[in-house]
């Protein structure tokens, strides 16, 4: 049978007390109905560099006068007054008392993260105290902070192309998909802009396939110099083809941006020795615009058009862009 504490000699009773609020392992504190310590367990000097001597008989916000008002200062009055518990949620209160986890976290003035809890303590015959209990969640938050960055960055990995670090044909589907249907909701005109590196084969075939892969970095990087708005998109498709999201912009402004986008190539000079169109490297770009509405229009079809007209450029001799709206009618698939 448990022996329970009527029947244990008080003295004994006083002395494991004591011992347990010495092994704890976490800090507890009490306040007597003057907010002033009676309590403050080995923890708390641990942790604070207070010691239990220089706590006891002081007032809470004598001895932590920062706490003056604060949300712990309430719930300890709340306790105290109204004998009611309070729970202080860390997300609102990361480190209301001066606690280290390590004296090289005291020097640095890093404090631990904590978890509180304020409790009133009552008794017959007693004042209401109340009791601090304090728990380290510094390993926790740290975790939890570490999980976050971490979906973070696998989000944007996800997003991207592992070659030129622009975005990839996952994020380019989402990104069109979203743009299109804004520009059915707003009336407003969205542009698509299909690339190609002209005679990339044989750029391989001459430099190798690394010197190739350099090429495809430095033409991603020129291609998404040429767009300023930030819900515009330049996407590596696959291959050497690159796609442009372009919302809220007509023909005439997606023809600017191909324009842009080809002196940006031509300014890069990459000798290509093998093109028969140039002694750089150049791209041949296709364009189609739509202005969606509710009820008509697909994405999928202006795709297909910027294909089209990019097939269009390239049989008509590359290194140029060509529309949509300028393939004569029979070549309009729908
Ligand atoms: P065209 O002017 O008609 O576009 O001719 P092309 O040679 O560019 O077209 P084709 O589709 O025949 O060849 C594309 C080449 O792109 C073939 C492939 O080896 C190369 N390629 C595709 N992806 C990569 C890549 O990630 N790195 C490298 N180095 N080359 C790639
Ligand atoms: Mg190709
Ligand atoms: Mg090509």
């Amino acid at each position: 049978m448990t022996q329970t504490a009527q029947d244990m000699d008080a003295e004994v009773w006083f002395d494991l007390s004591r011992n347990v609020l010495k092994a704890v392992n976490i800090g507890v504190a009490v306040l007597d109905d003057q907010q002033t310590f009676t309590i403050w367990n080995q923890w708390m000097e641990r942790h604070s560099s207070v010691l239990a001597k220089d706590a006891i008989g002081k007032r809470l916000t004598v001895l932590f006068p920062e706490l003056e008002n604060s949300r712990l200062h309430g719930a300890v009055q709340n306790a105290l007054e109204s004998r009611l518990p309070a729970l202080l949620s860390q997300t609102l209160n990361k480190a209301p008392f001066p606690l280290f986890v390590t004296p090289k976290d005291a020097r640095e003035g890093h404090r631990m993260q904590q978890a509180i809890q304020v409790i009133p303590i009552t008794a017959p015959g007693m004042p209401t105290h109340c009791l601090i209990q304090i728990t380290d969640v510094s390993l926790a938050v740290n975790r939890e902070a570490i999980l976050r960055q971490q979906a973070i960055e696998l989000r944007s990995k996800m997003h991207s192309d592992g070659l030129t670090g622009i975005p990839n044909r996952r994020r380019f589907d989402e990104h069109a998909e979203e743009s299109y249907r804004l520009a059915a909701r707003n009336g407003q005109p969205i542009s698509l802009i299909m690339i190609d590196i002209d005679f990339f084969k044989q750029y391989n075939d001459h430099y190798g396939h690394l010197q190739g892969d350099q090429c495809l970095i430095e033409v991603a990087t020129a291609l998404s110099r040429a767009i300023k708005r930030p819900m515009d998109l330049v996407a590596r498709y696959g291959g050497e083809e690159f796609v442009v999201v372009l919302p809220d912009t007509d023909g005439e402004g997606a023809m600017k941006i191909a324009t842009d986008m080809r002196s940006n190539i031509e300014q890069l000079g990459i000798e290509h020795a093998q093109s028969a169109v140039s002694n750089h490297a150049t791209i041949s770009i296709g364009i189609a615009t739509h202005t969606p509405t509710r009820d008509a229009g697909k994405l999928h079809d202006l795709i297909s058009q910027a294909d089209e007209a990019l097939y269009e450029a390239k049989h008509s001799g590359r290194n140029r862009f060509v529309c949509h709206a300028d393939l004569p009618p029979s070549s309009d698939t729908y």
